[in-house]
């Protein structure tokens, strides 16, 4: 789609540049937002949770009990056990962690960096005590595995598919410098600096996407599924099914627009969205945007829908 038609249909600048550059792409080109009506880089661009909130319902952005571990970076208590983390650099994309034994902790996706990935899990550690850590990326995208270097450094295992190391390989770069163009502006300094030099570090326990996995820690399972082509061509899903969770990841659209599919495989989408009713939840978590509700599963195709019309 060209570039001036898609941004014809955007209707909320904001979320669509978080969405843009927070899920990649693979095609060069002009940057698709100006500098001058670029999101402010800071959390003042996601409504912010409300402190008088006491009666929590599940989904509802803004009723979960929330921590600040840094100007960036902050977790959601969402159900007993289960983090979800928010780290805006400088879009807001979400990771998420579980705790699925006394002594395992499962993390979902990473911060975009090292340095966000180790302070989450030193507030962890603080929060719950020692644990092993255990890592699965749902995609090639760096909001999807930018701290995987500082969890390989701690010896943790990280789980992907092998089409997703094999496209981090050969599209890594593109993106990098794709997302460098979108960061020009002065204000994104720190932020341009930071994806200069992030790591791209692949997964290192690979499965075949087509089988998926499934991960046993006690009487908890964890299933990895790949509903087929979505936002990217190897996005996986992670479903906690004793939770009734599920990080749906970038192929779940938190946000009210489609954002950048020039990565996505817009025909399959739908279809692939549509493959995750068979699982039953309660919390679906996406790759971005603060909702968790299971409506974001009718959500996302409907704005595909009009998206393509
Ligand atoms: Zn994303």
């Amino acid at each position: 789609m060209a570039l001036k038609t898609w941004l014809q249909r955007v209707t909320l600048l904001i979320p669509l540049a978080m969405t843009l550059a927070g899920c990649g792409s693979t095609q060069p080109g002009p940057a698709p937002i100006p500098a001058s009506s670029s999101p402010t880089p800071t959390q003042d661009t996601v409504p912010l949770a409300n402190e008088d909130e006491t009666t929590p319902v599940a989904g509802e952005p803004g009723s979960y009990e929330r921590f600040d571990i840094s100007e960036d970076l902050h977790v959601r208590k969402v159900q007993e056990g289960v983090f979800v983390i928010t780290h805006a650099f400088p879009w807001p994309g979400n990771s998420m962690i579980v705790e699925v034994t006394p002594s395992d902790l499962v993390l979902v996706d990473t911060p975009y960096t090292p340095e966000a990935t180790r302070d989450v899990l030193a507030w962890v550690e603080a929060q719950l005590g020692e644990r092993d850590i255990t890592a699965i990326n749902t995609g090639y995208h760096y909001d999807n595995l930018g701290g995987n270097s500082y969890l390989i450094e701690q010896g943790i295992p990280v789980y992907g598919s092998a089409l997703t190391a094999e496209l981090l390989e050969e599209r890594g770069e593109e993106i990098r410098a794709m997302t460098l163009e979108w960061l020009q502006a002065p204000q994104y300094q720190r932020y341009r600096e930071a994806h200069e030099s992030l790591p791209y570090v692949a997964p290192t326990h690979l499965f075949d996407l087509d089988e998926g996995l499934q991960l046993e820690f006690g009487d908890e399972t964890v299933q990895v599924y790949y509903p087929g082509p979505s936002h990217a061509v190897d996005n996986v899903v992670v479903y906690f099914p004793d939770r009734k969770l599920l990080f749906g990841g970038c192929m779940i659209i938190g946000w009210d627009s489609v954002g950048n599919t020039s990565d996505a495989d817009l025909d399959a989408w739908p279809d692939s969205v549509r493959n995750l009713s068979q699982f039953d939840f309660d919390l679906l978590v996406p790759g971005h945007g603060d909702r968790l509700d299971p409506v974001l599963i009718e959500h996302t195709i409907n704005l595909l829908t009009e998206f393509r019309e």
